[in-house]
Formats: structure tokens, sequence, C-alpha cells
């Protein structure tokens, strides 16, 4: 039975004694029927209140689980797995797969644009210069 029930029942009790309405003893038994109807009511509201908080944050939560699963499964993994150099040569943005770095070999990538070397893990002590050369031998 909830609060404001059990309120209700003791309402019909303290009628069902037929105490003279203005009697100490009627004001009395009336008076904390009413103050416990009050916290029967408030109490309920703030149940009402904490629900709605827990659904909301509930909601809130899955929200964020989903920002979460496009922030770190999604675009998070896709920025580490592409490496974006800027061609030397034309200025053109080339991007290729960090995959291509991990097995080790030696690696030349050149722009689709005008087929300079734009990445090479061949020799790293060459510069810019030299790559361009050797990009323009493999021509
Ligand atoms: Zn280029």
């Amino acid at each position: 039975m909830d609060l404001k029930a059990r309120v209700s029942y003791l309402q019909g009790l303290a009628a069902g004694l037929e105490l003279p309405r203005e009697s100490k003893e009627s004001r009395l038994l009336n008076g904390i029927i009413e103050v416990l109807h009050d916290f029967a009511s408030e109490w309920e509201a703030a149940n009402r209140a904490r629900e709605e908080l827990e659904d909301y944050l509930e909601n809130l939560d899955e929200d964020l689980g989903r920002l979460e699963e496009v922030v770190y499964d999604g675009e998070g993994p896709e920025d580490d797995r592409y490496i974006e150099v800027r061609c030397p040569n034309c200025g053109e943005m080339v991007c290729f797969e960090s995959d291509l770095l991990a097995d080790g070999e030696p690696l030349e990538v050149t722009c689709p644009e005008c087929e300079a070397v734009v990445y090479s893990t061949g020799a790293p002590e060459r510069g810019d210069g030299d790559a361009l050369r050797a990009g323009d031998e493999d021509l």
C-alpha cells in the first residue's frame, strides 16, 4: 500500500472515533493526519522527480555511449590508420594507410598528381630534394 492510501486509512479510523469536531483530541489527530498527508504528497512528488532524473541520466548515458563509439571506435582509429602528407612539389594532400609502414618494408609513396615522392622509409636521411630526385628517377 502506498503512503497516501495508508494516510487515508488512518483518516477513516480517526473519523470512526466520532470525536467532537472542536475537541482537543480531534484537532490533534486531524493535525497529525494532515501533516502525514502532506509528507506523503511531497514524498511521491520527490519520487517522481527522481524517476524522471534516472530516466534522463539513462538516456544521457546511452547517448554518451553512442558518441564514444563514434569518437573512439569510428574516427579515432581511422585517424591512426591513415597518414596524410602534403606533396612538397605541388602541395596536394596525399593519404596512405599506416599499415604499409608496419610491415617494415621500404616504402615510397608518390603523389597522385605529379608523382613526386611524398613519403619514403627507404632512406630516412634523405632530404626533400633527394626524395624528389629519387621520385623523378622512378618515372
Ligand atoms: Zn604532387
